[in-house]
């Protein structure tokens, strides 16, 4: 069955590079796909559905590279000790948290956070999972979430050697499990990565199981790196290797990988993430909230490092974890008009060629041929828009902006600022409370 649908009268940001913004084009979305952009005289019809686009922006779905399902039933709990340093905010919190997580907290979890991210027209999603005590068929109750909701994720396990031998095991195995699924199955939906928590809570030998593992299974990795200068004072300590040149050494580190954070880096470990096409996800909110310090964005990217934008669950708002993004640099770097370009570039165009890399496909972009993952966005520009000035708006002005209707795979998951798909949601709320309520009575 061929849907087609039809964008018209809107303004298109393409995003990628250059980020153009095109007038009087029509966008025509054909099997899941972004068939045609052109005048829209020149699309004949007939169509399944035609979309007035007038009054808005026509832009790609939106990437988050790093984000954490699981998070979602801690808002509000308020029973971590106050913590004073980051390997604290893990004891007292997120460690205490994972440990408690059931497969159906799990699930929940990410039901929740997704109609978020439609919400905010973020389409796909790059998820780092850990529930060390519920870690068999975690990643396969995720993958539900995110078949339920319509969007794309790429899902991993982070394997860890704190809770011992057992459980790495098994996160080892979930990884694998969930890789040969994709394999198999070749679910334009979902894709794997194996996850590995940080350098500081995994010994040798789990890197080498791990390494030899993901070389068998043909995926790279997705691993925190050097998020606090405690990780980095432990690898130093304990193998007298910064992470990036431990994880390196395992030959972990590469154009497939990863490195969540990248805060305290050296610069010949900027060397070893530019000349292994290392991804790293920067997420500024994450990095203010936990007061670990500000990657120094400016600086890898003009080493060569290719560095996109997660949010580690701060948010599922790209936009906005963008413009704080470009606050924490100017703060980062003592300068209040810096790092304008580094930035912007980490959303419009390192995500899309991360996400199209992850997939195999265009992903992330409006361009004939890229998968029909677009989102429309309510938006009268005040100032003139055009190539030149479309960074300045999306920071300043459509960061602010309500997302109105959001496709993933040329399926409408939200129309109107109404959810299209097959959900109840405050049943979905009423359960989700429930679960939360007996997880932080456990925790
Ligand atoms: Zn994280």
């Amino acid at each position: 069955m061929t849907s087609r649908i039809l964008i018209q009268n809107g303004t298109l940001i393409t995003f990628g590079s250059p980020c153009q913004v095109l007038e009087g084009q029509a966008l025509l979305i054909e099997d899941g796909r972004i068939a045609r952009i052109a005048p829209k005289e020149s699309i004949p019809g007939p169509f399944d559905q035609i979309l007035d686009a007038r009054g808005q922006l026509v832009m790609p779905g939106l990437v988050n590279a790093h984000m954490h399902f699981y998070s979602t039933l801690v808002r509000g709990l308020g029973k971590a000790a106050p913590s004073a340093n980051f390997q604290e905010v893990l004891d007292n919190l997120w460690w205490r948290l994972d440990r408690k997580l059931t497969l159906d907290d799990v699930e929940m979890s990410a039901e929740i956070i997704l109609l978020d991210a439609i919400r905010k027209g973020t389409t796909t999603l790059v998820d780092h999972h850990a529930s060390p005590f519920a870690v068999q068929g975690s990643l396969d109750r995720i993958a539900r979430a995110v078949k339920k909701a319509g969007v794309r994720a790429c899902l991993c396990y982070e394997v860890s050697d704190r809770d011992g031998e057992a459980i790495i095991t098994e996160g080892l195995e979930e990884n694998a499990a969930f890789a040969r699924r994709c394999a198999a199955e070749g679910d334009a939906q979902l894709r794997p990565l194996f996850g590995l928590h940080a350098a500081f809570t995994l010994s040798d030998r789990t890197l080498e199981r791990a390494s030899a593992l993901g070389r068998e299974l043909g995926i790279g990795f997705h691993v925190h790196v050097a998020e606090a200068a405690s990780d980095v004072a432990a690898n130093l300590d304990r193998h007298a290797l910064t992470p990036v040149a431990r994880l390196d050494r395992f030959g972990l580190l590469g154009r497939g990988s990863i490195a969540a954070h990248a805060v305290h880096v050296t610069d010949a470990d900027m060397d070893i993430l530019a000349a292994t096409g290392t991804f790293v996800a920067h997420n500024p909110q994450s990095n203010l909230n936990n007061a670990v310090g500000i990657a120094n964005v400016q600086t890898l990217v003009q080493r060569g490092v290719r560095v996109g934008l997660g949010t580690d669950a701060m948010t599922v708002n790209m936009l906005e974890e963008l413009r704080v993004g470009l606050w924490a640099q100017h703060l980062r770097q003592d300068n209040p008009t810096c790092a304008f370009m580094e930035l912007a570039n980490t959303l419009v165009a390192r995500n899309p060629e991360l996400a199209s890399q992850l997939f195999g496909f265009p992903l992330g972009t409006l361009e004939e041929g890229a998968a029909a993952d677009v989102i429309l966005v309510d938006y009268h520009a005040p100032t003139p828009l055009d190539g030149n000035t479309v960074l300045g708006h999306l920071i300043f002005g459509i960061s602010q902006a309500t997302v109105d209707t959001t496709i993933c795979a040329g399926r409408v998951l939200m129309a109107g600022k109404r959810l299209m798909i097959d959900v109840d949601e405050a049943r979905l709320a009423a359960r989700s409370r429930e679960l939360a309520a007996s997880l932080w009575e456990r925790f």
